[in-house]
């Protein structure tokens, strides 16, 4: 059976090449080929000897990512790709086309086992979490895809399905590979990880010392409503996810994002709005609003819009920076995991 080598940096394609003793450069030539230039066959590698390319075809597997489905939003600026790995597990990779560049948002696992009520992500719970080189595979589809109509990937978020935080070291060896100058020279700066508040992981990433704007999804604005929604709160408390957040801001200097997702008569009264001003008063924060996208599985609503304009007026009353999200790509259900299980479901996975 070949190895597959899509996704190791050049430390890792140096142990790999070991019993070819090739000099140092090629190691450096095939990362080039494979992460900049979207090379999957070895036969494509010109800059190398003929005979090579074919005893390193023999070897190794170049494995990227195949395309399974593909929705659009009618306005065109919104892209989901369900992308399948060689062992089939699929997950969902959107572009979206912003005023100030192209964002791709990305998978960190295949389902999620966190079991927040409002996610399609976690309804069929975890099926396994991504290595390093099957997150590097979504952003490239992405890029290929760009390259096309000469743009890039210009920012990152890691807010598709999965937490971060569960698979930290595989993300951590992803994001440093991005940022390789044989990869995608990808600035820390233009990548965004979100955590469902899993503190110790963010303790950890802030020692990582690493410009990466860190957003929480929190959701409520105490630990009574957060329970209800939110198990992650049953392990780790409100206060406790707001102060790690707090110090993370501090130490970084990078304004955390408290992600605030919107439900009828759950979390969106004027009173939780006091509470989660209250919350956050003194941080470099900045609360992201998302009026609920239906999640038919759970009956859970969107509240009217009236009642989301009182929630901001009220926050940014108390001098709380927020905005309400803009919305990209509802008509083709870009919340989190629901394309994937409409798949599964219709594949019977
Ligand atoms: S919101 Fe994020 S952490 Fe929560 S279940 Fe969905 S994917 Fe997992």
């Amino acid at each position: 059976m070949k190895t597959n080598i899509f996704g190791l940096d050049t430390e890792g394609l140096a142990e790999a090449l070991k019993p070819f003793k090739l000099p140092a450069y090629r190691t450096k030539q095939i990362a080039e080929w494979m992460y900049q230039k979207g090379a999957v066959h070895f036969s494509d590698m010109t800059n190398l000897p003929k005979k090579l390319r074919e005893e390193l075809e023999a070897a190794f597997d170049i494995n990227r990512a195949k395309l399974v489905e593909q929705w659009d939003s009618s306005d065109g600026k919104t892209s989901k790709y369900l992308l399948e790995f060689n062992d089939g597990v699929a997950v969902e990779t959107v572009l979206m086309r912003q005023p100030y560049g192209n964002s791709v948002c990305i998978s960190t696992q295949a389902g999620c086992a966190m079991g927040c009520a409002f996610c399609a992500s976690t309804v069929n719970g975890v099926a396994r979490s991504l290595t390093r080189g099957e997150m590097l595979a979504e952003v490239l589809f992405i890029d290929d895809l760009l390259k096309k109509e000469d743009k890039k990937v210009d920012t990152m978020v890691l807010m598709g399905s999965g937490e971060p935080m569960m698979n930290y070291d595989e993300v951590m060896a992803f994001l440093h590979l991005m940022h390789e100058p044989y990869c995608k020279n990808f600035s820390y700066r233009n990548v965004a990880l979100s955590t469902s508040g899993v503190v110790p992981g963010i303790y950890r990433l802030m020692e990582e010392n690493l410009p990466i704007t860190l957003s929480i999804s929190l959701h409520a604005p105490n630990d009574t409503v957060r329970d209800k929604i939110m198990p992650v709160n049953k392990k780790w408390k409100i206060a406790e996810v707001v102060k790690a957040g707090k110090l993370y801001g501090e130490k970084t200097k990078r304004r955390v994002t408290y992600e605030y997702i919107l439900i009828e008569n759950v979390n969106d009264g004027e009173e939780h709005a006091r509470e989660l001003s209250h919350l956050l008063h003194g941080q470099l924060a900045n609360v992201n609003l998302i009026p609920i996208n239906p999640v038919t599985e759970r009956a859970l609503f969107r509240p009217s819009a009236e009642r989301i304009q009182r929630f901001l007026d009220i926050l940014t009353r108390q001098h709380i920076s927020a905005t309400i999200r803009k919305e990209m790509g509802t008509d083709i259900q870009a919340a989190c995991g629901q394309l994937r299980n409409q798949y599964m479901k219709e594949n019977d996975a």
